[in-house]
């Protein structure tokens, strides 16, 4: 871990990254305390920072968004990366300080950086286009905003995400498994997604209570379908919410009724009795094409959003 004391500064500060030290001198000044509201837990670890960026595989030219800078931990290894960095963080104290520390541990490469003081969950425009999402969530937000953000920017062509262990788990989850659930099969509409690494309580101040893991995404096309997003993402709604049944009971009221459920089903190929948990997302789109008309409304001829 990085103990340089303040006296090294400023120049020694190229390239390098911040430590427990420089965490809790940034929060001193500011006179912060890590929220849980919030999801405050600020990487203390440089190797951490590293391994994170270059496991994001940031290309030249990229411009990165990252979500929750905080005090800037990973902003400054995604600044030694990225052609442009756009941060977005809610706390307005967090968000004013960003550009005075980038420009201090970065110094010229600071202009490269953008901050943006908002919500991640509202987000809807840019001032460029990202091509990357890199970044440490706010834990209670993280799928929300996983998913708001690959919906609101088609720019985005792949991430680097941490989140909570067990999230990474479920977002990652494959049909078949116990807890494939409609994270993994919203984020697979968008992406390729695959748990990249689990990372240790300690590199946070302050220690959350459980792991964190990595998870890496990669655009994808959606499934081929007549059906819109948000038709396919109510039947995967509706399949999840009563999980242990099976989905011909599961989307009745989705359909109208249980015949109309089962009807909908054997015209998608796939068997009434079967559970949510073993169709995959091009499976839902396919029963999402079969709603009866009476309860869609949908146009025969075509697709709509
Ligand atoms: N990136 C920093 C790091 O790794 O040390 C901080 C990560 S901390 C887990 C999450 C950050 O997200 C906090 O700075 C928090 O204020 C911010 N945050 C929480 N909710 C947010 C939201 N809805 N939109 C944007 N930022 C948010």
């Amino acid at each position: 871990m990085n103990q340089r004391d303040e006296t090294s500064r400023p120049a020694s500060l190229a390239g390098s990254l911040l430590g427990p030290v420089d965490v809790r001198a940034l929060a001193d000044q500011l006179g912060i305390r890590p929220t849980k509201t919030l999801g405050q837990n600020f990487v203390i670890d440089p190797n951490t920072i590293r391994r994170i960026v270059n496991s994001a595989r940031i290309g030249p030219g990229e411009t990165v968004l990252e979500v929750g800078p905080g005090l800037g931990s990973l902003t400054l290894g995604l600044l030694d990366a990225a052609e442009r960095v756009i941060a977005v963080e809610i706390d307005p104290v967090l968000a004013a300080k960003l550009p005075e520390t980038a420009a201090a541990w970065r110094g010229d490469g600071a202009s490269r950086l953008d901050v943006i003081q908002a919500d991640a969950l509202k987000l809807t425009t840019l001032p460029a286009p990202p091509t990357a999402v890199v970044a440490n969530l706010p834990y209670n937000v993280a799928v929300p905003v996983v998913l708001n953000l690959l919906a609101a920017f088609d720019s985005l062509q792949h991430g680097l995400v941490m989140v909570q262990e067990e999230v990474a788990d479920r977002l990652a989850a494959k049909p078949g498994s116990k807890i494939y659930g409609v994270p993994s099969v919203k984020a697979a509409w968008y992406a390729d997604v695959r748990k990249a690494g689990v990372v240790g309580r300690n590199v946070f101040w302050p220690a959350p209570t459980i792991a964190s893991g990595l998870v890496s995404l990669s655009r994808r096309e959606p499934p081929e379908t007549t059906a819109g997003r948000q038709e396919v993402f109510a039947v995967i709604d509706a399949a999840f919410a009563q999980r242990r049944k099976t989905l011909r009971a599961a989307l009745a009221a989705w359909a109208g009724s249980g015949a109309a459920a089962e009807e909908a089903l054997v015209n998608a190929g796939i068997d009434p009795k079967s559970r949510g948990e073993v169709i995959d997302v091009a499976g839902f789109a396919r029963i999402a094409e079969h709603r009866p008309r009476s309860v869609s409304g949908r146009n025969p001829a075509g697709s709509h959003e």
